[in-house]
């Protein structure tokens, strides 16, 4: 593949390297620059604007300071960072967890704008997050770090501004106090503020398993290309949340067999195929894979040497590392995380042959249907479950052989043709609306 082995920089040689970010090979601001560097000598004259992509056109860090149940104060980072504007406002998730920084939040943001571009949504990339662990917190301390969180951000954020969503730890209820407390503020109920929303307060149908349903039309129009049978598939899944559990469903669905599924509590393993609805409604019970009985308990690195056909990173960033890339047996791996595949790693895979669904097509559904979810907002006008799937189905679909048939032109993996679709409408646009002043 012409993309392997060039340089990962942390900037180009004319301009230096953002203050505030230390990104090494292996973190997410640093993976995100090294897939920029492949990009750029697929793009010709635009890579004058490139450094654009570089940089995030603004972050925001706030304070989140809360009463606990107690009577304590407790006080919480929080950050939204909106990437890049040049297609439109700013749009994508929020994410509470307590390992979340300033520099995996730039990336992610910055993923959000190339997976905007790469699908045609008129969006810019932005992503938020607060460095808490929402499991340690109380239903109300969780409503008031949302609160305060939205009230803080709420300087940057709008329907026609930047428009956050959920992501890890985040959910339907978080999204409703988010619009509600965004609505208080400035006056008028305010639907388009954000997506995902429970489905009384302007939700879409299918928003929920929208993700999933994604992965799922990319694997099948994937394998389908790669002439491999998805009945009888074996396929390990890491992560079994919003995601990865609708996912599972489908795939099994199809006669697929989900051998493998790894999460916070442990991993398990059953060669014959799981019973996808049992393994959900222990997850939902339990809050974790761990004490299922239908299948046996392996070690947490076992997981990358299971016989599958396909792999399903279905949790956080940097998981598929390069010693975990060259034990894997997967034939197609589908990167239903964000970042979850380090550049190492990458080249490790493209020269043993695996196909490499990336993050920016294959997760692209629920932002697809939070699109959706904004457009019937506005419109005051829902649409049918069927309907939304069958649009889904279509722009994912078109979007992936858009990208496929780039890569196959340009000989380079489907990533790099990713981001040379996607940083072509990018700069393009860029180009057009021009320096200001
Ligand atoms: N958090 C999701 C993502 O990473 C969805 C973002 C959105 O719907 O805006 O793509």
């Amino acid at each position: 593949m012409a993309d392997i082995g060039q340089p990962i920089s942390p900037s180009s040689p004319t301009f230096p390297g953002l203050s505030y970010v230390h990104p090494s090979p292996t973190s997410p601001w640093g993976t995100y620059l090294a897939q920029v560097d492949r990009v750029l000598p697929y793009i010709g004259a635009q890579a004058r604007w490139a450094e654009t992509l570089r940089r995030p056109k603004r972050a925001l860090i706030v304070d989140v300071p809360i009463e606990l149940d107690n009577g304590e104060i407790a006080h919480f980072e929080g950050y939204r960072v909106q990437h890049n504007l040049s297609r439109g406002p700013g749009k994508g998730g929020v994410r509470y967890h307590p390992h979340v920084t300033l520099e995996e939040v730039m990336a992610l943001s910055a993923w959000m704008t190339v997976k905007n571009a790469a699908v045609n949504l008129p969006y810019g990339g932005a992503k938020g997050g607060i460095r808490v662990d929402p499991k340690k917190l109380s239903f109300k301390e969780l409503e008031r770090v949302t609160r305060r969180y939205t009230s803080e951000i709420g300087i940057i954020i709008g329907p026609h501004r930047d428009i956050p969503a959920p992501d890890v730890n985040t959910n339907a209820q978080v999204m409703a106090w988010m619009m509600d407390t965004y609505s208080m503020n400035t006056g008028a109920t305010a639907t388009g503020v954000v997506t995902g929303k429970p489905i009384n307060l302007g939700g879409s149908l299918g928003r929920v398993k929208a993700t999933g349903h994604g992965v799922f039309v990319t694997g099948r129009e994937a394998m389908r290309r790669l002439k491999i049978k998805l009945e009888g598939a074996r396929i390990a899944i890491q992560g079994f949340g919003n995601v990865g559990a609708p996912a599972a469903e489908l795939f099994a669905a199809s006669g697929a067999k989900i051998v493998a599924v790894q999460d916070h509590g442990g991993t398990i393993y059953n060669p014959g195929g799981m019973d996808v609805a049992a393994l959900t409604a222990h997850v939902q019970q339990f809050g974790s894979v761990a004490g299922f009985m239908g299948a046996e308990v392996i070690g947490a690195e076992d997981f990358w040497n299971v016989q599958m056909d396909v792999l399903i990173p279905a949790a956080l960033e940097g998981q598929i590392t390069a010693a975990r890339a060259e034990r894997l047996t997967a034939k197609v791996v589908l990167e239903a995380a964000n970042g979850p595949t380090v550049p190492e790693a990458d080249d490790i895979l493209a020269q043993r042959g695996v196909a490499v669904l990336p993050d920016v097509i294959c997760n692209a559904g629920g932002v697809i249907v939070s699109y959706f979810e904004w457009v019937q907002d506005f419109s005051s006008f829902f649409w049918s479950e069927d309907e939304i799937n069958m649009r889904l189905d279509k722009i994912i679909t078109g979007a992936l052989g858009h990208i496929w048939d780039t890569a196959e032109r340009l000989k380079i993996s489907l990533r790099t043709g990713a981001f040379v679709v996607a940083c072509g409408r990018i700069l393009t646009a860029r180009e057009e609306r021009g320096l200001y002043p």
